[in-house]
């Protein structure tokens, strides 16, 4: 082993697969001066007991991608390194047992085709020809993914580990890594049981002990240990080598071959926690008791489908902790309390089949100082205040776990840890029906049941039972008036002498604005993708009010402020719990407001894209002339103690004209008739303003200088590869919910992002961005195709249009 260094430039701490990912895919892009640093051996914390299934299709195209690239790896690793990888690409099937498991498979299958991932369905006859020693008398029907397969873990962290040393990393075993000094926001040097080490840059690798690791650094790693377990099997006649990898997701377990025997394990609906009280010192290369009582709940349901386990000896059963996070997705990047601290952990039970793709997406990451691509279903900033407590992360955590392979149902929502954060008028809206959803831990009113209705949410794959009142309430904000209690934003005061200038430069509208002015904005990366949407109210000279979804309230709040310019006097402060929000919105919301303040509401004295202070009820109100569903309204931002009382004097003179609650399901079919986008699903940082639409709101002529602007110059007059289409079916009965494949004149141009039904138009509506990798995507272009959504495998004639189905004049908000 080389001497300890007192110096690297970038120190990984873990020596699992994603810790010998890293290295190796750090040393390969030329940072050679990088070390792994592990505590006892490489992969003797979680990798060396994985069962080594590959699988690649996730809902998310990017993450899809990122695991197709640990596939490239794990077929050429050994070409290059002389270590074998144990990689088979022997495919993988997956099950359906029932209709509703069926179409759930279909839909997956169309996912596939979206992101261009072969996969194909199969009778039972032919997925028993696949894997002969199935029972199938319940199956519906399967799918089968040739490029799946499965691996050596050990192997492949020690090709890895090779392959970085090959480039120039060094790994020092046998070292523990026990304190950090930190400076001015950087981790300057990492303490080991070896020496000190100074450092540029440090990555957490370091598995399930992550969680602990970061908070010595006061970086918030949301993962916790939970145990999990799969059998071993002696030799099986019929079971060979070139058996696929099985999913049985009705029956919740898994299969690989290994040796002529089976490794068969599963997700149990009662995880078991691990180490919630601490990890026991030394915890390398070992395993926990074989719990044969808990695992026999899957023992049963495995027999039901390979009825050959009743006469197979058992070799061993693996009982190994790994660390699950409270959204089932791992965790990379840079954490938001440091500048110089990037995590890749919490891998959920997939971190061999994501090892490849997450070390070499972080490498790219830390060398390019952002993300090659959109990565924020796994980003560290997903996360927010609601996961800082490791017992509520626990206990989301374990209903993860379980649901692990369940049905994924449309709209579905967690019920661990809640209510967590809730509105002043949570009781309120509770009372009148309000049935919630929840993001990050806040809780929402997504519908509201009458009187005789059940509020409750009822999952399927068809017309949900919700969707008649989200009709009553799209027809109420069309024609009279509702309140939709929007609380949940993030929201952030940008203060001090150079606030204008600051905001400007990240900014892609122009926010030089007077008091009073109410901007739509977007947040840009240098490539000129979109990083976030905001609404900025200039408040005073040296003042701005920040409005963000509630779902990026980290990412935003971390972007604002790594992107104040140095020596700039400002400063962002969060004041999401100051302030409660009320969207008033539809034609009679004047009206509303006329009966509740003395101030003027007239569209002269606070036209669009204003906002003004009214006094409603006593209350001082922070009111913003702004729409997120395409009709007259305000939002209403007061301070909390006022919330319930300007609530219940808006629902009283509300009465006269109809005023009803509304929900975020309402929300999402107003503004998709709208057009307007949300961020996500329709924008986001793979995607240009001028890809996106929204070419209208940048200060290009301006001249004023903002992050991203150099990139669209280059852009402004190249072609468009792609651009975002708002589809209609004429079919109502066509139930649209996002990733349907969108073909042109019968050819695959790209999948669907946001989706929905327009209570208005009386049709299913779907955005999505039309691709020409080659092309150019003009107007032109667009609208001369003919086109067709494949929905759970089938194809429906859908409609092309590039303006927006409701109002595309304005009248309704501009009067
Ligand atoms: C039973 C079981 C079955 C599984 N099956 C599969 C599967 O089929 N397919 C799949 O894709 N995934 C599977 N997994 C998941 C997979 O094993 C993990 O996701 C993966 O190994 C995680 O790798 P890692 O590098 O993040 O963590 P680890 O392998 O745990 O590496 C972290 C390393 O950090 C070191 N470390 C911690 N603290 C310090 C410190 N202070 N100083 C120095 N070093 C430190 C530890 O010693 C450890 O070696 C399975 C997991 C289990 C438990």
């Amino acid at each position: 082993m080389s001497e300890f260094p007192t110096q690297a430039r970038v120190v990984i701490i873990g020596g699992g697969i994603m810790g010998a990912s890293t290295a190796y895919h750090l040393a390969k892009l030329g940072w050679k001066d990088t070390i792994v640093i592990e505590r006892h051996k490489l992969t003797s914390g979680t990798t060396f007991h994985a069962a080594g299934l590959v699988g690649q299709l996730r809902s998310n195209a990017n993450i899809t991608q990122l695991l197709g690239e640990s596939v490239k790896l794990y077929k050429t690793l050994e070409q290059e390194t002389g270590l074998a990888t144990g990689w088979k690409m022997n495919g993988g099937l997956r099950l359906a047992c029932n209709e509703e498991r069926w179409t759930e498979v279909r839909r997956q299958a169309t996912t596939a085709r979206s992101f261009g991932l072969e996969m194909h369905l199969l009778t039972p006859r032919e997925a028993l020809d696949l894997w002969p020693l199935m029972d199938i008398s319940d199956l519906v029907g399967a799918a089968f993914l040739p490029t799946d397969g499965q691996a050596n873990p050990s192997d492949i962290t020690a090709s890895l580990a090779k392959g970085a040393r090959m480039h120039g990393a060094r790994i020092f075993e046998d070292t523990d890594v026990t304190g950090f000094k930190v400076e001015n926001g950087r981790v300057t040097e990492v303490q080991t049981s070896r020496g000190t080490v100074q450092c540029e840059i440090v990555v957490n690798c370091a598995g399930q002990w992550a969680r602990e690791l970061g908070a010595k650094v006061g970086v918030n790693v949301p993962l916790v240990s939970v145990e999990h377990q799969y059998m071993i099997t002696e030799q099986i006649a019929g079971v060979t080598s070139s058996l696929p990898t099985l999913r049985d997701p009705d029956r919740l377990t898994y299969y690989k071959e290994e040796v002529g025997g089976l490794v068969m394990g599963g997700y149990e609906p009662n995880p078991i926690a691990w180490a919630a009280d601490g990890f026991p010192d030394k915890f390398n290369f070992q395993l926990l008791g074989s719990n044969f009582d808990h695992f026999e709940q899957l023992t049963e349901l495995a027999l039901g489908r390979v009825p050959a386990l009743a006469t197979a000896g058992v070799k061993e059963l693996i009982n190994g902790p790994e660390s699950f996070t409270p959204d089932g997705n791992f965790i990379l990047g840079l954490a938001p309390e440091l500048d110089n601290y990037y995590l890749g952990c919490g891998f959920n039970a997939f971190g061999i089949a994501a090892g490849g793709g997450a070390g070499k997406v972080l490498a790219e990451w830390i060398v390019g100082g952002e993300p090659p691509y959109d990565l924020s279903p796994v980003d560290i900033l997903r996360f927010g205040r609601n996961h800082q407590d490791v017992n509520w992360v626990r206990s989301r955590t374990l209903e993860a776990y379980a649901k692990h392979y369940t049905i994924a149902w449309p709209s579905e929502e967690y019920k661990s840890g809640r209510p967590l954060r809730r509105s002043p008028l949570y009781d309120r809206l509770k009372a009148q029906g309000a049935v919630f959803g929840e993001k990050l831990g806040w809780e929402r009113p997504n519908w509201f049941a009458e009187a005789g209705e059940d509020a409750a949410d009822h999952y399927t794959f068809n017309r949900p039972n919700w969707f008649g009142a989200v009709a009553r309430e799209h027809a109420a904000t069309r024609d009279a008036v509702s309140v939709f209690d929007q609380t949940s934003f993030a929201k952030f005061a940008l203060v001090g002498r150079d606030a204008a200038d600051a905001l400007s430069i990240i900014s892609a509208a122009n926010v030089h604005k007077p008091v009073g002015s109410l901007i739509y904005s977007l947040m840009l990366n240098t490539h000129g993708g979109i990083e976030s949407d905001f609404t900025a109210a200039r408040i005073a000279q040296d003042e701005y009010y920040l409005v963000c979804g509630t779902g990026a309230a980290t990412r935003d709040f971390d972007w604002l402020r790594r992107h104040i310019p140095d020596g700039m006097d400002a400063r962002l402060l969060d004041v999401s719990s100051m302030y409660s929000t009320l969207s008033l919105m539809g034609p009679e919301a004047r009206h509303v407001l006329e009966k509740l303040t003395r101030d003027d509401v007239s569209n002269a004295a606070f036209p669009f894209g204003t906002w003004r202070t009214l006094h409603i009820a006593g209350a001082p109100v922070r009111a913003l002339r702004v729409t997120y569903v395409g009709e007259l309204g305000w939002e209403l931002h007061i301070p909390v103690e006022f919330a319930a009382t300007v609530y219940d004097a808006l629902m009283q003179a509300g009465q006269a004209f109809g005023i009803r609650n509304a929900g975020y399901r309402a929300i999402e079919t107003l503004r998709l008739e709208k057009g307007y986008r949300a961020f996500g699903s329709d924008i986001g940082p793979d995607h240009t303003p001028y890809e996106a639409g929204l070419g209208w709101l940048l200060k290009m002529k301006s001249g004023l200088p903002f992050i991203g602007r150099e990139a669209l110059e280059k852009r402004r007059d190249a072609p468009l590869r792609k651009k975002l289409v708002c589809f209609t079916v004429d079919d109502p009965s066509v139930v649209l919910l996002g990733r349907e494949t969108i073909y042109r004149n019968g050819e695959r141009v790209g999948w669907v992002g946001s989706a929905g039904f327009g209570h208005t138009i009386g049709k299913p509506i779907a955005y999505g961005y039309v691709r020409q990798p080659e092309g150019d995507v003009t107007d032109e272009f667009v609208l001369s195709g003919a086109y067709e959504l494949d929905v759970a495998t089938t194809r429906v004639p859908a409609k092309a249009h590039l303006k927006p189905l409701y109002d595309e004049q304005r009248t309704r908000i501009l009067g």
